[in-house]
């Protein structure tokens, strides 16, 4: 296939300011494939990144978002064998730098040259250039091989649902039969009660404001879905436990209220998993923690291979993301994409682009 020397990518001039332009198509270094992106879906993380950037973003100017994406091998480094031209892969924002202690102890997603190029750690759409472009180059430990019955567009919400097995990984899986309440019907909320019962789950409880969301997780396999603007949250889960609370809590919301809550619903030995981005601080009762032996953990990213794991679930339809996905847009029409994803306009959750 013949590549051409340019390209068009959606690029980063200043904060707030995200035009798409012609850029030189990314060359290759070693260990390193380039992806004919195909879609590429707007995450919870994008609008922050293009307010302000991320830690060790590139230059303003260069700088080309978007983390999750898929597309198709066009051009393989001379020393890469593990993938070949015509591939379909999704690729996972995360390359640990492979050198240091946490990635030696394959933790690449909390790698201690995060952000260091030269050492080898890439985070795409974050401190390296992403998938906003015709073209992506892609170190091989990023890239997963998809199979056909995985459409570009479900697979671009791959590094979701490795985020979301990442987080039951870290806090040792769902045991068959339990009661795993999730809070908040983001998409990783909603992401993460459908895993719940792919896992084994024998009730998920769904907590939120919005209707809309919760009937969405409702199509997605929840079996109580509770508005918080309706009922007492704390009271109907400790009558649906016989007075015990959940076995599991999967925090989503991000908020400090919801936060502290969990430790009101979680049972004696429960498990927390605090699976939000919090940007307040929040208050918990940690006596709680040590008196009734609870475990809490919280997922950096899609960590351990979890994208990976996701895959033969997604391509056999037990992961199925697809309610998810509601609207598509033309890279040319980022802007627009972006202001649909925050707005949530039409009911947004998933809004992918595609170049
Ligand atoms: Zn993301
Ligand atoms: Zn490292």
């Amino acid at each position: 296939m013949s590549i051409p020397k340019t390209m068009k990518a959606a690029v980063l001039f200043n904060f707030g300011d995200l035009r798409v332009t012609e850029v030189p198509v990314p060359s290759l270094g070693v260990g390193e494939a380039l992806v004919k992106v195909h879609s590429v879906a707007i995450c919870g993380s994008d609008p922050a990144i293009i307010a302000k950037g991320w830690k060790g973003y590139p230059k303003l100017g260069e700088f080309i978002p978007g983390h999750e994406f898929t597309g198709t091998v066009v051009a393989i480094a001379p020393d890469v064998t593990e993938l070949k031209e015509g591939d379909r892969v999704a690729v996972e924002p995360h390359k640990g730098c492979g050198r240091c202690e946490n990635c030696l102890r394959g933790l690449y997603t909390t790698c201690l040259n995060y952000g260091n190029y030269k050492k080898g750690h890439r985070h795409y759409g974050f401190s390296t250039n992403g998938g906003y472009a015709d073209y992506a180059a892609c170190h091989i430990n990023t890239l997963h091989k998809i199979p056909d019955s995985i459409s570009f567009e479900e697979g671009s919400m791959l590094t979701g649902a490795g985020t979301v097995l990442y987080g039951y990984d870290r806090i040792g899986w769902i045991h068959p039969g339990e009661t795993v309440v999730v809070s908040g019907p983001g998409s990783i909320g909603l992401i993460s009660a459908h895993i719940a019962k792919v896992l084994g789950a024998g009730r998920v409880i769904l907590t939120g404001t919005r209707a809309d969301r919760l009937a969405v997780g409702k199509k997605m396999g929840v079996d109580i879905t509770l508005n918080i603007n309706e009922v007492n949250v704390r009271d109907e889960i400790m009558e649906l436990t016989n007075g015990i609370g959940a076995d599991m809590v999967v925090e989503c919301t991000g908020q400090p209220a919801p936060a502290a809550e969990a430790l009101e619903i979680i049972r004696k030995n429960g498990r927390i998993s605090y699976n939000g981005i919090y940007h307040e601080q929040v208050t918990l009762q940690l006596d709680k923690i040590v008196q009734w032996n609870l475990l809490i953990t919280g997922p950096k990213a899609e960590g351990m291979l979890n994208l990976e794991r996701a895959i033969p679930l997604m391509a056999d339809g037990r992961i199925n993301l697809k309610p998810l996905h509601t609207h598509t847009f033309k890279l040319d029409d980022i802007n627009k994409a972006f202001d649909t994803f925050t707005g949530r306009v039409g009911g947004a959750i998933k809004v992918i682009v595609q170049p």
